[in-house]
């Protein structure tokens, strides 16, 4: 029997897995949810003892079922391959008591990379198993790092365009090049006049769009999400927190069954919901602590059971998680909604009209095992600089977010448990932020003369997605208003 999945608005929605990657997101607006979360299909033990692809082929069988055995192995080995920079693909680095995940070895080094280098072979194998003829046009709002992720996963596979708009003043320089420098002719890549959210809900209303939908249909194509929304890129998120903890175990750091807590920095809410599933699969996990920048609307949501979207939008040095609309949590409504699609579309209707939503205090007893911190600029900056000179480790802006959520965790509950700390982004990516956290004075310095001064300090080499910038033409230049977002895509199609 093959794994359904429901739309968190309608109940009447049901479909297999490879549908559900291929649409991405459901036609009432609802997102993909597994009708129930399966166990682990095999021991903590016998998993400590499998690489990451063997992992990942364990995790992923029990959520991605209409696949067969080769088609999904050949979707991993065509992943997790040569494009990272390790064969551990994500290793565990232990630095001042916490173990640092790091989720950068990827293509683009960032975690971004650890689903979007699969997702392209999840959507041509569900393409082809479904008769699909159409070429899919992959749109994608992104905060910096998706973008570049999907750009290169998708970069000339055949079959498929794809469209990605960034907020044009709303990335890190090194995010920008990366992006604007991409190869490929059926990529196209656009920056937009507004913020994160303008693009998202930009992109948003394009799927909703039937006109456009059949405009597209009539020249032979169709439209797919790599957004963190589409349940192929939550499911390979799943994991690595399993490979962590069994790395954990195999390394005797714990014992078989005993609980680790798990720290996210947390956007659009994908990778902390991807821990939760792995939980709810049977890995012990005790706290998932979300972590927030200074758009914590995450953390007023976790104390307060509101949601509220009425405040400023404040750019941070952590843009990947500059977000006030946290879209996947749509799915952890439903969940803790008992499954309530009437209940989980009227709370997004609210947000939509309203810009907030408040839930039940019996939805909020379902929030448990999460807790929400928040790092402001200045704790984010001190826990690069106070990690780095007590450790020689470097971290980026993103992932001292989740170290500043961290300590101010232990110092609020002395909480001794084994702590993973997802690690989202390599610190080259982010130099100039990280480089000014530790001495002021690297201010003065261009961005590639930084990232030289980050290798030597940190001594680490200048991983190749930087070194492939240095010197690249830019060949995506169009920039458009908000409400341009559609004639772009129709120009590009035509
Ligand atoms: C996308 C991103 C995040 C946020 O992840 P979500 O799944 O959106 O919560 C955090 N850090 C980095 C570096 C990212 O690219």
């Amino acid at each position: 029997m093959d794994l359904m999945y429901k739309s968190t608005r309608d109940s009447n929605v049901s479909v297999k897995a490879s549908q559900a990657i291929l649409k991405g997101l459901c036609d009432d607006g609802g997102l993909f949810v597994p009708e129930k979360i399966p166990a682990l299909g095999k021991s903590l033990k016998d998993l400590s003892e499998m690489d990451y692809k063997d992992v990942a082929y364990e995790v992923m069988k029990e959520f991605i079922t209409d696949f067969s055995e080769e088609e999904l192995k050949n979707c991993i080995n065509n992943a997790y391959d040569e494009k990272f920079d390790t064969e551990e693909i994500a290793p565990l680095v232990e630095a001042d008591g916490a173990f640092y995940l790091e989720l950068f070895h990827g293509k683009t080094i960032a975690f971004k990379d650890m689903a979007l280098s699969i997702l392209p072979h999840l959507m041509i194998t569900s393409a082809r198993k479904n008769n699909i003829k159409n070429d899919i046009v992959i749109l994608t709002a992104t905060s910096g790092d998706t973008g570049k992720a999907a750009l290169a996963g998708f970069a000339d596979v055949k079959g498929t365009k794809i469209i990605v708009f960034y907020p044009k003043d709303g990335v890190s320089p090194v995010q920008k090049l990366q992006m604007v420098t991409q190869k490929g002719d059926n990529t196209f890549v656009v920056g937009v006049d507004g913020n994160f959210d303008d693009c998202q809900t930009g992109v948003k209303k394009m799927f909703a769009d039937k006109e456009l939908k059949d405009e597209l249909a009539a020249k032979g194509y169709q439209f797919s999400s790599a957004n963190s929304i589409n349940i192929g890129r939550l499911v390979p998120q799943i994991v690595y927190y399993v490979y962590a903890y069994t790395r954990l175990l195999k390394n005797e750091m714990i014992t078989d069954g005993q609980k680790i807590n798990i720290v996210v920095p947390t956007g659009n809410f994908g990778n902390i919901l991807a821990a939760n599933y792995a939980k709810q699969m049977g890995l012990p996990v005790k706290k998932l602590i979300c972590a927030s920048n200074e758009n914590k609307v995450l953390f007023d949501f976790f104390r307060t059971g509101t949601y509220d979207r009425n405040r400023q939008f404040i750019l941070t040095s952590s843009p990947s998680m500059d977000i006030l609309i946290s879209s996947n949590l749509e799915r952890m409504i439903y969940h803790i909604s008992g499954d309530d699609a009437k209940a989980t579309a009227e709370f997004m209707k609210e947000l939509r009209e309203s810009g907030r939503y408040t839930i039940t205090d019996k939805m909020k007893a379902g929030l448990k095992d999460f807790c929400g911190y928040y790092a402001s600029e200045e704790a984010t900056a001190a826990k690069i600089s106070s990690l780095f000179e007590d450790t020689g480790y470097v971290i980026d802006t993103h992932t001292a977010v989740a170290g500043s959520a961290y300590d101010q965790y232990v110092k609020d509950t002395a909480d001794e448990t084994t702590t993973v700390i997802a690690s989202t982004a390599s610190p080259f990516k982010f130099a100039r932020s990280v480089m000014t956290a530790i001495d002021k004075e690297y201010d003065s310095k261009d961005d590639f003369e930084l990232v030289d001064e980050l290798s030597k300090i940190g001594n680490v080499a200048v991983p190749n997605a930087i070194e492939e910038i240095r010197n690249a033409d830019v060949r995506h230049k169009t920039v458009c208003s908000v409400d341009g977002m559609k004639a772009e895509v129709q120009k590009f199609l035509s």
